[in-house]
């Protein structure tokens, strides 16, 4: 007889949640693959196939441990293929009493639950709080303050810091006596260190990408045969400890590079195990620190690794639940182009583009710098619609679910909810992308030209974007500087500039 049934979502693999600390008979575990969760968006097909192995692996391993499970894969004949059909299906075919779910992370699926849970005629359900984030969801209003309009990361991440007493000292004071080390940090990549030590996993991606060409789900990119993401405790343990060991020295100082033919650099490759909460960001944070406290990394490298994790993943899905979904379709600049279709196959002659894209495609996977600064400044530049930006991103990282996508892309890098979560748009001409990296070295268009139909396209479409929106930029302190500056020149040089923006405008699709 089962008592309660407990649905485990794709993305909440975390084994230490006290629901798994003792085994009940009474308890049937659910997991379930579901068109409902692999159609939403069109996603990379590596990112579907290293969610549902992850799962397999994770039901395995709990059945294992004595816990009783019931897996919907997506043939299965009984699947009803969404989330709360399942649930309500299986309460009546097992006359289960109750259900309960760990709140979800996506807007989006805790409603679809919540509803369910509210049905009259439906099987009463209760949510139980997650522990996979280092502020649980009822203390989220006493971090992020409804009556706020503007959220700094800056002020979050020391508070933050205070809280748990990470790098802080046995006075209060931070670690080194600075909260920030960004002038050691963000160098291009100049050799200085060798290109770190990696593991390598080797997961069988063919059932699944057999499955997924039976059920005819459409996604998107490449997958090989293997993957090569940490896909267990085990697994993610090992990455984090290599990544310590080897990578964490360079985080900091090349955290801003680009180079051409590299796709990793010297990041660390967690936000998947992170984000399917394999791994507790808690254990990361500590694992840093702890390097730091040994001597075995720079305290500028370290500080920056956990601003990353304590500062900008926790704000980033604060922000998403105070802000979303009343900003959701807000769009400040009222962009409305569509994404060039060069974004679905790379086949662009803009190298640094080509190489983002190219590599997002075939790996799932790009750095901060790419999509910030590469593609998504380009979108911004461009004028793209930030709806089609979202939909984007949601879709082609394997990382990408859209508590922590849709902040950073709609909010950091679009600036669509006019600057509730960023101070400024980040934009930038290729003068910045040629400082932080080699791509211009190899591209068709040249870097140093401002106009022309050879010029770098980020060039142009860089003061072009200042000059339509000059009005609102000129009320941020952080960019009027440059809008001052743009219109000081003369209108002969201005209008050539926004000529050749023009013409890059017109033939986007074959730049
Ligand atoms: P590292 O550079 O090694 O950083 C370490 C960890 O810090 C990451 O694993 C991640 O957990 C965290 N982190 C770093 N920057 C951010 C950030 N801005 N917001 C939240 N966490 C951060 N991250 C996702 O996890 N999923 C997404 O869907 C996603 N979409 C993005 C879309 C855009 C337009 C931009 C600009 C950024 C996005 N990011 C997203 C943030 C960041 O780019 C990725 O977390 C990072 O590139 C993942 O690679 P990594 O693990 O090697 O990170
Ligand atoms: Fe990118 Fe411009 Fe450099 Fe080409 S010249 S790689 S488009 S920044």
């Amino acid at each position: 007889m089962t008592r309660e049934l407990r649905l485990i979502l794709g993305d909440q693999l975390d084994r230490q949640h006290p629901w798994f600390q003792q085994v009940d008979p009474d308890v049937c575990y659910v997991l379930m693959e579901v068109r409902s969760e692999t159609d939403y968006v069109v996603h990379h097909i590596q990112k579907v196939v290293t969610i549902f192995l992850a799962m397999r692996q994770f039901a395995t391993e709990l059945q294992a441990a004595g816990h009783r499970v019931r897996y919907l894969t997506l043939d299965d004949p009984a699947n009803q293929q969404s989330l709360t059909e399942n649930v309500r299906h299986l309460c009546r075919e097992e006359g289960v009493a109750q259900w309960s779910w760990q709140h979800a992370d996506e807007r989006r699926v805790e409603e679809a639950l919540q509803a369910l849970a509210q049905d009259p005629h439906g099987p009463p359900g209760h949510p139980v709080d997650s522990t996979h984030f280092l502020i649980p969801r009822a203390d989220l209003d006493l971090w992020f303050k409804p009556q706020n309009h503007h959220y700094l990361m800056e002020a979050f991440y020391r508070r933050l810091r205070q809280h748990l007493r990470v790098l802080m000292t046995a006075t209060g004071d931070p670690e080194g006596g600075q909260w920030n080390y960004d002038t050691d940090n963000r160098s291009a990549y100049d050799g200085a260190l060798p290109w770190p030590m990696r593991p390598h996993f080797s997961q069988d991606a063919r059932p699944i990408k057999a499955l997924l060409a039976a059920q005819g789900v459409t996604t998107l990119g490449h997958c090989p045969d293997t993957l090569d993401w940490p896909l267990t405790p085990t697994e993610a343990s090992q990455a984090l400890s290599t990544f310590i060991d080897q990578v964490l020295v360079g985080f900091g100082r090349y955290q801003d590079a680009l180079v051409d033919g590299e796709d990793r650099l010297f990041h660390s490759l967690l936000s998947v195990p992170l984000n399917l909460k394999i791994l507790h960001p808690l254990t990361v944070i500590r694992a840093a620190e702890e390097a730091f406290y040994q001597g075995r990394a720079p305290l500028a490298a370290v500080e920056g690794f956990i601003r990353q994790i304590l500062g900008w993943r926790e704000y980033m899905r604060g922000l998403y639940w105070r802000l979303h979904p009343t900003e959701a379709n807000s769009n400040y600049f009222a962009h409305d182009q569509p994404l060039p279709g060069w974004f679905w196959t790379g086949q662009t002659r803009m190298r640094c583009l080509a190489q983002a894209i190219d590599q997002s495609l075939q790996t799932g996977y790009a750095h901060h710098i790419q999509r910030l600064m590469v593609t998504g400044n380009f979108a911004l530049l461009a004028g793209v619609a930030p709806s089609a930006v979202n939909a984007w991103y949601l879709g082609i990282y394997v990382d990408a679910f859209e508590w922590v996508q849709w902040p950073n892309t709609h909010g950091m890098s679009q600036h669509a909810d006019g600057g509730r979560i960023a101070t400024k748009p980040y934009i930038a001409s290729g003068a910045y992308l040629s400082k932080q990296g080699d791509h211009c070295a190899q591209c068709a268009y040249r870097v140093k030209d401002k106009t022309g139909a050879k010029s770098c396209p980020f060039n142009s479409l860089y003061w072009h974007f200042v000059d339509r929106h000059q009005h609102v930029l000129l009320k941020n302190p952080r960019i009027a500087m440059p809008v001052r500056s743009w219109l000081k020149r003369s209108d002969a040089d201005r209008a050539a500039v926004l000529a050749t923006a023009e013409h890059h405008l017109a033939h986007i699709e074959s730049l």
